[in-house]
């Protein structure tokens, strides 16, 4: 055998090692020769070098039998951490996981966002703050992965920010070359997509998460496989029109349906009815419980637009589950039974319809996790559910000026 030949499955090996020691939050080497079929001779010798490099830690579990306690094998989840960050057009939100998935800290910005410049400037200054803060651990920060809201091609460009009104945005590069890391980029409804698959562990190869915030945005698995179209640019899904020549949108068309069943249209149509109030969810499920009729029929209305273009979705993919990634419809009672009653046609055919439990950082958790899963470098990755599910309840929120002087 080659010695390039000895090397690669040596790496196989490792990766598949990872994987199940991954999985299974904690094992023994005589499972994980079992999982993996390989020799307890490659186990001990791989294990060895993983816990030289404070991958892997041993731990003994108390057992009630006589005998010797098995020694259970786990990832070191302190050894490094992932950077997750979803830019959005009022608010930067920045999410530090463990090797695990599990969420360390949680920061919310709120920002005039829009400015490439002031923004670039904001999140050198953070990021830095993060490198600084983690790097006496053993592999630091691991890997920075940016959400945003608009079109990112295949080599990761910004191509297009409809609401930053951003267009051919170099910030991958500007980052890696302030900050001296690798930095990436990617949709948020991908992945929210990705979040999906590592910590829910929905059992399909076909899959969408439509994501409906200030925009409205699709990630698909279609066959097990992410689908992102030619350019990068697919489940632009926000902006199919829905309504001929209707509202005008920033991409230039009318009648867009993030223009009718995004949270923004939603909160719009609130503010113009209780002017002087504080909008938020705590405020609509207030209203509900105090039988409020005018907000009854705004979300009557957002649940029907968002049901149109279920619908149209729905008929294009057949996918077997659809997740919604909505903060509102996770408040809103009955929203699930609602829309279901709403998608009537006897062709749309889907299996599963749920409301994503992820929460608003559900594409801060997909980006965590895709660092992690570049950085343990195996092939899929799936994280413990509990894990994602810690997030603490209510974010910080504090104001920065978008100006760093
Ligand atoms: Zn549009």
């Amino acid at each position: 055998m080659a010695a390039g030949d000895a090397a690669l499955i040596k790496k196989i090996n490792r990766s598949l090692i990872i994987n199940e020691i991954v999985k299974h939050e904690a094992i023994s080497r005589a499972n994980l020769s079992k999982v993996t079929k390989l020799t307890r001779a490659t186990i001990s010798a791989q294990v060895a070098d993983l816990i030289e490099e404070q991958l892997v830690v041993e731990k003994e579990i108390e057992y009630n039998l006589v005998g010797r306690k098995p020694t259970m094998l786990s990832l070191n989840a302190e050894a490094g951490y992932a950077l997750g960050i979803d830019l959005e057009r009022n608010q930067l939100t920045f999410v530090v996981t463990d090797l695990l998935g599990s969420p360390v800290s949680v920061d919310v910005m709120r920002c005039d966002c829009t400015n490439y410049a002031d923004t670039l400037r904001l999140l050198i200054a953070q990021i830095s703050s993060y490198q600084q803060q983690y790097n006496g651990r053993r592999y630091g920060l691991i890997g920075i992965v940016i959400s945003v809201h608009g079109l990112v091609s295949s080599d990761e460009m910004i191509h297009f920010i409809p609401r930053l009104d951003w267009h051919q945005a170099p910030l991958k590069q500007d980052l890696q070359a302030a900050l001296g890391v690798e930095v990436h980029i990617d949709n948020n409804a991908n992945l929210s997509a990705y979040a999906e698959r590592v910590f829910v562990h929905h059992p399909t190869k076909n899959l969408i998460s439509v994501s409906l915030y200030s925009g409205i945005g699709m990630g698909m698995i279609v066959n097990d496989q992410y689908f992102s179209g030619h350019d990068g640019f697919a489940g632009e899904i926000g902006h199919m029109i829905v309504v001929p020549a209707g509202k005008p949108c920033e991409c230039g068309n009318q009648g867009c349906w993030e223009k009718y069943a995004s949270e923004t249209i939603v909160f719009e149509a609130l503010s113009k009815l209780y002017p002087d109030q504080k909008l938020d969810y705590t405020f609509i499920l207030q209203q509900v419980e105090q039988g409020d009729q005018r907000l009854a029929d705004v979300m009557e209305q957002y649940i029907y637009y968002l049901t149109i273009g279920l619908n149209n979705v729905i008929n294009i993919y057949n996918p077997d589950v659809v997740v919604l990634d909505s903060g509102l419809l996770r408040i809103y009672p009955d929203a699930l039974n609602k829309i279901k009653a709403g998608l009537r046609s006897r062709i749309s055919h889907y299996h599963g319809l749920y409301i994503s439990e992820l929460g608003r950082t559900s594409c801060t958790l997909g980006a965590c996790a895709k660092s992690i899963q570049q950085f343990l470098d195996i092939p899929a990755l799936s994280l413990p559910y509990h894990a994602a599910l810690s997030l603490p309840a209510a974010a910080p929120e504090y104001t920065l000026s978008s100006s760093m002087e």
